[in-house]
């Protein structure tokens, strides 16, 4: 969550700082601000709501050094005053993440003699960090003192009064630093940087940087160290809509791509797909799309491994009581490889000697790194909030992974292959369907349900959610057999249905409870596998979707209703790229 941008260098540092935070501005768009060194003091700017209206506060000064910040609000409402960065004495800071202990912080200071603002936990920890500069007197000692005082998790960006440099540490949450010709860059993630440069490091846990005009420094534990210089592999095409409305729709429109991109290269280099048949218990670990991407893998798992396999939403898994040993492998999803509470169910699988395989989009990122082993699922940058073409590059490797299962099982051959292939043309036809009118139906309801069995079940769990994300109309998911044990009562004449069919071992069963919907008025939309014949009198809308493989047939039926959830924002007049209360790689726990 957030975005943090920094550029000490010969330019005027205020436009890098703001078009950097621009790229960033999927990670929290609450209010905006930045801090500059300008005639030997800080000045500041903040504002409530996106980066234009911050723009609009501007007063064209120059400065060669700027520290910025996108917020999405943890403590204190989205306010000018609550907004980063926060000024305490000496110092002044940007903040990603929570304090977890800043109440407590916040006594002891208010004892002190410290005075506060804001409601932030952000204007605590620069008061903390203040406090000890005063009794400290060295900038290195109070920075690395922060690991022990607070609790929770932080990336910091912090200027002390009389000098130009930037300082940062992490804990975490990401960071990554890089430099070009004309000055040096600190921001949470690489579109930030990406016009001026590809190469970046990255900050490790409690790891200071201290970027100058001229040089950036690292130190650990006290002495300088040196750091690898990794390389961006995306494209820098990614931060353009490349014609697209929105992001989201572009983002869609790769999916074909992108399956294609992915199959070419994991069939070329099947050894990357683990084999995972000596495990006798699989725990998949992880939260939101990722979580239902996961549903699917335990589906397609059990069927072709047959091997028990649990899925768990990672903020409960890492509280709960959890039966791991050294023959469990835990498989953690995130789009980022940043998600906290993933990333803390990780750490906890790996304390119980649990073997640990992450599936993650972005390189290099602390699942990807912290994992035994590691799948990338190479989806490209996805910069609209709402995933989607991660999300299919996510079932599409539990897809691979049952695949090899299922071979060695002798359950498939790899004649299979030809139905993943098919995947990409498949994909680019329920792109050309015209959604309009139902969107529009769609748009005008308060309420909608989702019904299906089993992957079917698990579909329609990532339909609503994608709906509800950025339409914001309330739709409730059900296994189509239990909706009759309660919420049926909420069916009245005209509410939208919107029910999945692809596994002909069901379809009776999920059609009798379609027409029990029907029986009390509903309108039903059927997404259907277009081999499998039901009556027509069960449904008002269809949508056939081509017969493929279970191993492909997710893929495909989760198109529509990505599609189906952005012109019902997109009729809303709603800011699909950036709904409201949500944010990418979701960093606080
Ligand atoms: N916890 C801080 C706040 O509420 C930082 C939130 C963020 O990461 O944007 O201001």
């Amino acid at each position: 969550m957030c975005g943090i941008m920094g550029y000490t260098g010969k330019k005027n540092s205020i436009p890098i700082v703001i078009n950097g935070l621009k790229s960033l501005e999927y990670r929290g768009y609450d209010s905006a601000g930045i801090a500059y060194i300008y005639k030997n003091d800080i000045k500041i700017i903040k504002e409530k709501g996106r980066i234009s209206n911050l723009e609009n506060e501007l007063e064209g000064d120059s400065s060669n050094t700027c520290i910025g910040h996108t917020r999405w609000a943890t403590h204190g409402e989205p306010s000018r005053i609550n907004a980063h960065p926060h000024k305490v004495g000496n110092i002044t800071i940007v903040h990603n993440g929570i304090i977890e202990n800043y109440n407590e912080l916040k006594n002891k200071l208010i004892k002190e003699g410290y005075k506060f603002k804001s409601e932030t936990d952000t204007e605590v920890a620069c008061a903390i960090i203040d406090y000890y500069y005063k009794k400290l007197n060295d900038k290195i000692k109070v920075i690395e003192k922060l690991k022990d005082v607070l609790k929770g998790s932080y990336a910091f960006l912090i200027l002390f009064q009389g000098d130009d440099k930037i300082y940062a540490t992490k804990c975490g949450s990401p960071m990554i630093v890089a430099s070009s010709m004309n000055g040096n860059f600190i921001a949470s993630d690489i579109p930030a940087i990406l016009s001026y440069t590809k190469e970046y490091f990255l900050l490790d846990e409690h790891d200071i940087a201290i970027l100058d005009k001229d040089f950036i420094k690292f130190i650990k534990d006290g002495k300088e160290i040196k750091k690898e210089k990794l390389i961006f592999q995306f494209d820098t095409e990614v931060a353009s809509k490349g014609g697209y409305k929105h992001f989201m729709l572009k983002e869609i429109h790769e999916e074909p791509k992108v399956v294609k991109d992915y199959l070419d290269y994991y069939f070329e280099n099947f050894d990357l797909i683990p084999d995972i048949s000596k495990y006798r218990k699989i725990q998949i670990v992880a939260c939101g799309s990722a979580y239902h991407a996961g549903l699917i893998g335990k589906f397609l798992i059990e069927k072709y491994g047959s091997i028990e396999v649990n899925c768990y939403i990672a903020s409960e898994y890492r509280y709960q009581l959890n039966f791991i040993d050294k023959n469990t492998l835990v498989i953690l999803v995130s789009q980022s490889g940043e998600t906290a509470d993933t990333i803390a169910s990780l750490r906890l699988a790996k304390k119980n000697k649990a073997k640990t395989l992450g599936i993650v989009n972005v390189v290099g990122s602390t699942i990807a790194r912290e994992c035994d082993s590691v799948i990338y699922i190479n989806a490209g940058a996805e910069i609209a909030v709402a995933t989607t073409k991660a999300y299919v590059n996510q079932v599409l490797t539990f897809s691979l992974i049952a695949y090899k299962l299922g071979l060695k099982n002798k359950l498939l051959t790899e004649d299979i292959k030809k139905e993943y292939y098919k995947l990409p043309n498949e994909i680019s036809k329920m792109l050309k369907l015209d959604y309009h009118k139902l969107a529009l139906k769609i748009s005008k309801q308060n309420n909608v349900f989702f019904i299906g069995r089993l992957i079917d079940y698990y579909l329609c769990l990532e339909g609503s959610l994608k709906l509800k994300e950025i339409s914001y109309i309330h739709s409730e998911t059900y296994p189509a057999g239990e909706l009759k044990h309660g919420t049926i009562s909420l069916i009245d004449s005209g509410t939208i249905v919107i029910s999945i069919v692809t596994d002909e071992n069901i379809s009776e069963k999920t059609v009798s409870n379609i027409k029990e919907t029907k029986a009390r008025g509903a309108y039903v939309i059927l997404l259907k596998r277009d081999d499998i014949i039901v009556d027509e009198t069960c449904y008002d809308e269809i949508i056939d979707i081509e017969k493929m493989s279970d191993l492909a047939m997710a893929i495909l039926t989760i198109v529509p209703l990505q599609l189906l959830a952005y012109y019902v924002s997109d009729v809303k007049g709603l800011d699909i790229d950036k709904p409201k209360n949500l944010a990418k790689s979701v960093t606080v726990e």
